[in-house]
């Protein structure tokens, strides 16, 4: 596990050698395994010889998701099926699902990379591991059940759901750590409070939260309800799943595990890499991956990158919160919001709970915005005036943070449906 520290800590010259090499021998096996790649490098006219350094990255094609769905399912597979061991799909919300696929090969980095996200968050051999990500085609679950393994924890692999029975192992077999999205943390955390357990009853030290947007407000629910640091980690299919980036414990930021996974930020309008520091779309192409590879993958996720030293030593980049995605953003009368703001405004409001859904609707010519909320039980015991008294101030805060007038549904605790995974925020009708 020592030489792993190493990788994160190389010079960034260093690795950039490591990276070139790479990115060199991946547009070999593109252009010689893959027609669709074969055919957009002979388009872009470059060939491996031409990569020199990783400015050379941006004369690359991109890839995109529908680029998936025209291939469904194994169009994109670089190696023969005889090589593949193993097949996840992320479901996404219309339409075909993105299947991808691993070699032996790409599930032991797999499993490395997801070794050095729990060890980012000092998990360790005597660590026992909960993990409530769905197990299945989803990615989430096996990504960590492999990298707890792999260090050497006790992995419980409880997958989603079924709220009472992870409470009694969260208990009795010891977790000190929590795997599962942040809205899930937060049912957890409140499934806890009702159970009249206090989080010293637990021995929860870490929580490794991600595969949502959530906010910093959010971290700070859940560090103080469950009594544990918080870390943001980000990851997806096309890349390999979780295990993309992870936050160490300065939080200041996500680092990605360049050796594999070359990451770039671009404007979503003009495709050109934008200056360190400026938000775009982030975009990663594969350095070692054998099955599906991929070329300047468009994440449609927004962020900003910096190559700024960091005060735990690792030399690999960090990307910022998700802000959104570039295909999340909701115009209503004309004003941009991304649910983040929303989710950040009521965070502020201690008398609800942060479990929410936004409603768009569009009324004769008239876009309008519904946000439905819970109240916290004390409120909701208060009687009628307290839940309207609370209405206006839920509506103000939105206001002051997005400059649009909501329509406030205070709405009882326990009414907003509750998701084991990821869960589903926005309801936008007017399509
Ligand atoms: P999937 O491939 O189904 O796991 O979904 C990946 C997508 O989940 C990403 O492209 C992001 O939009 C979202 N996602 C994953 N992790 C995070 C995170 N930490 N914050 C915000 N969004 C995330
Ligand atoms: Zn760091």
């Amino acid at each position: 596990m020592k030489d792993l520290a190493l990788v994160e800590r190389m010079p960034r010259a260093e690795r950039e050698v490591l990276q070139v090499h790479r990115l060199k021998d991946l547009i070999t096996r593109l252009s010689e395994r893959v027609p669709l790649y074969r055919e957009r490098l002979s388009e872009a006219r470059v060939q491996p010889g031409d990569i020199r350094s990783l400015a050379d990255l941006a004369r690359l094609p991109f890839t995109v998701k529908d680029d998936f769905r025209q291939t469904y399912p194994y169009g994109l597979l670089a190696v023969p099926m005889e090589d593949v061991i193993r097949v996840h799909a992320s479901s996404g919300t219309t339409g075909r699902p993105t299947v991808v696929a691993y070699t032996r090969q790409d599930v032991d980095t797999w499993s490395e990379v997801m070794a050095r996200t729990l060890m980012a968050g000092g998990v360790g051999p005597s660590d026992v591991v909960h993990n409530a990500y769905g197990y299945g085609l989803f990615t989430g679950g096996l990504g960590f059940h492999y990298g707890a393994e792999r260090v050497g924890a006790a992995v419980v692999p409880m997958s989603g759901g079924f709220t009472d029975r992870q409470l009694m192992a969260l208990r009795d077999l010891g977790a000190t750590v929590l795997c599962c999205t942040p809205s899930y943390a937060l049912h957890l955390a409140e499934a806890i409070e009702e159970a009249g357990l206090k989080p010293k009853d637990l021995k929860l030290r870490v929580g490794f939260f991600g595969a949502e947007p959530w906010t910093e407000a959010m971290r700070d629910a859940l560090q103080t309800r469950l009594n544990i640091m918080a870390i943001n980690i980000y990851g997806l299919s096309e890349v390999i799943g979780p295990g993309v980036s992870v936050e160490c414990p300065e939080r200041q930021g996500m680092h990605v595990a360049e050796d594999h996974f070359l990451p770039e930020i671009v404007d979503p309008a003009t495709l050109m890499p934008v200056p360190e520091g400026t938000v775009g779309e982030l975009v990663f192409t594969t350095l070692t991956k054998e099955a599906l590879p991929v070329l300047r993958y468009r994440t449609r996720d927004l962020t900003s990158m910096t190559a700024e030293p960091c005060r735990c030593g690792r030399t690999l980049a960090r990307i910022g919160r998700i802000m959104g995605r570039t295909d999340d953003m909701l115009i209503i009368r004309g004003v941009n919001v991304y649910p983040s703001q929303v989710e950040h405004a009521l965070l502020q409001v201690a008398d609800v709970e942060p479990h929410y859904l936004i409603v768009v609707r569009r009324d004769s010519a008239l876009d309008t915005l519904e946000v439905r909320v819970e109240a916290r039980a004390a409120v909701a015991e208060a009687g009628a005036d307290a839940m309207r008294a609370l209405e206006a101030v839920v509506r103000r805060k939105i206001f002051e943070t997005i400059g649009i007038t909501a329509d406030v549904s205070i709405v009882p605790p326990k009414t907003v449906e509750r998701s084991a995974g990821k869960a589903q925020r926005v309801l936008d009708l007017r399509k």
